[in-house]
């Protein structure tokens, strides 16, 4: 396995520590070690992500999540991978922000679908006050469904942030998308920093986050390692780590990105469930161009979230039958939501 350590060591899968400690829940990560973890020999790297994955998380259940994108396109944000850009031209169809009717019935067929948490998306830079107001009344109404809800919608002022909060919100997603070093070579129109307030607003609302990265963006392997550090090292981790495999869409600057190496992308996963024990590692964008396999392995390094159904964002997703069949194949049965009756944009 050119690149990666070659011997293990032992049966613990190169984990010498044991018990409680083993499994606890840590903000002190090293770069150092994330970059170890990143370069084990792929038998431990998983070993050590599966014993981490079943002391925290029943590990044949995975909590789905449906995406809806609520504002399609015309983005004035420069993000190199996105179609949804005003940059780019991607042939992408824009659409106006949708009535909250209409949001909350594609809502109820997602959780006539099984799903537990509905993520509205919306192409902004940042919500203007109209538009959060609409987006506000959208959660509400969502919540009032017994779904948890997430939005992304860009950048967030606290106040904002508070506002969400207040119609309901349980989740917001905004992702750092790659190391504070590749960022810049990604988006040009907002900064690393001003994702890490938007984030810090976020958590001050007491909204939960949800905040990954995407890979094959023609990162390396440290700025792969470094994403994760940054996200293993916030003050709380976030709730939710979706990590997704670039979609590279024509007319977009990474359109002829080269594929990463798929066995990359399972031990992204698996550092990513070492780190951060607590969290839902989502399998998100690029899971349509996965095969089943691929999919598998990336459930056993410790994965357990996904979404399912509605288009994601704007690119494909495999249908519900599909995933349904593949959760039977497996054994897997969905996580039971946490709302009572009653999250690619970044
Ligand atoms: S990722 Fe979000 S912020 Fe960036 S261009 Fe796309 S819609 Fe806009």
């Amino acid at each position: 396995m050119q690149g990666h350590a070659r011997a293990g060591r032992g049966n613990d899968g190169g984990n010498t520590s044991s018990g409680t400690e083993a499994h606890s829940v840590r903000h002190d990560w090293r770069l150092a070690e994330v970059r170890e973890l990143l370069k084990l020999p792929f038998a431990d790297l998983i070993f050590r992500a599966q014993q981490m994955h079943r002391h925290h998380h029943d590990a044949n259940r995975v909590q789905v999540s449906t995406l809806l994108s609520i504002k399609t396109g015309a983005c004035p944000e420069d993000c190199a991978y996105c179609p949804q850009s005003v940059r780019y031209d991607t042939g992408l169809e824009r659409e106006a922000l949708m009535d909250v009717a209409a949001v909350v019935e594609r809502a109820r067929a997602a959780r006539a679908a099984g799903a537990t948490r509905f993520c509205m998306g919306a192409a902004y830079r940042s919500p203007k006050a109209r538009e959060l107001e609409q987006v506000a009344q959208m959660v509400g109404e969502v919540r009032a469904l017994g779904l948890e809800t997430c939005a992304t919608l860009g950048m967030l002022t606290s106040d904002q942030a508070q506002t969400l909060k207040a119609a309901g919100l349980d989740y917001y997603n905004h992702n750092i998308d790659t190391s504070a070093a590749y960022y810049e070579k990604i988006i040009s129109t907002r900064t690393y920093r001003d994702r890490l307030d938007t984030l810090a607003n976020v958590r001050a609302a007491g909204l939960k986050v949800c905040c990954g990265g995407i890979l094959g963006m023609g990162e390396s392997e440290l700025d792969r390692a470094q994403m994760l550090h940054t996200l293993a090292t916030l003050p709380e981790h976030p709730e939710s780590v979706p990590i997704n495999q670039l979609v590279a869409v024509a007319g977009t600057p990474l359109a002829d990105a080269p594929p990463l190496d798929p066995l990359e992308f399972v031990r992204t996963i698996a550092v990513a469930r070492i780190l951060m024990p607590e969290s839902h590692v989502r399998l998100s964008a690029g899971r349509s161009d996965m095969t089943d396999e691929l999919q598998a392995l990336c459930f056993l390094a410790g994965a357990n979230s996904i979404f399912y159904g509605e288009k994601l964002l704007t690119t494909g997703n495999p249908d519900v039958e599909h995933d349904r069949a593949l959760f039977a194949r497996l054994g897997i049965e969905p996580e039971e939501g946490e709302a009572a009756p009653s999250q690619s944009c970044s």
